[in-house]
């Protein structure tokens, strides 16, 4: 049994699963994804989505994109629907699943309890709304610049006539 994954600690449940990176044997990689579970199966296995907006240059503009992901949900972590989780890469579990849950930031039902990935999301805004004033400043410099030039050639030809 290991005691803690990553700087992670182990949950303070046992359990006989030999898919557990915890209690079986089970290693994981440093390829870690945070989501919420949409939804739980029977069979300790686990769908969790999350939402990151993509740049689109045509367009100029964001769009987001659902990204999902089936996960192996080991029976001594046993996280309910709701809980944001993170999910680290594993060896491939089964025909669907190569990541497995290894903690629970934080769960449905206590919703006081912060979490880092409500944070993270929190700095993804920022870092957009930046992008998208940079870019209307930018435009606005463009245009002014436009206006100027053309004033200054109205003015010459009235100094011609
Ligand atoms: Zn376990």
């Amino acid at each position: 049994m290991k005691s803690e994954i990553l700087g992670i600690q182990a949950p303070p449940k046992d359990c006989t699963d030999k898919k557990c990176p915890f209690h079986g044997d089970l290693t994981v990689k440093k390829e870690l994804f945070k989501g919420k579970i949409v939804k739980k199966d029977v069979s300790r296995s686990a769908t969790i989505e999350w939402f990151k907006p993509l740049f689109v240059p045509k367009y100029e503009r964001y769009e987001v994109r659902r990204y999902r992901l089936r996960t192996h949900n080991p029976s001594c972590i046993s996280a309910q629907v709701g809980d944001e989780v993170l999910v680290a890469k594993t060896r491939p579990l089964s025909k669907t699943k190569h990541n497995v849950i290894i903690q629970v930031s934080k769960s449905a039902s206590s919703s006081n309890q912060l979490s880092f990935a409500q944070s993270s999301e929190g700095n993804l805004k920022r870092n957009v709304d930046a992008a998208h004033t940079a870019k209307k400043s930018n435009k606005a410099t463009k245009n002014r610049s436009d206006v100027g030039t053309k004033t200054e050639k109205t003015g010459m030809t009235h100094e011609r006539s």
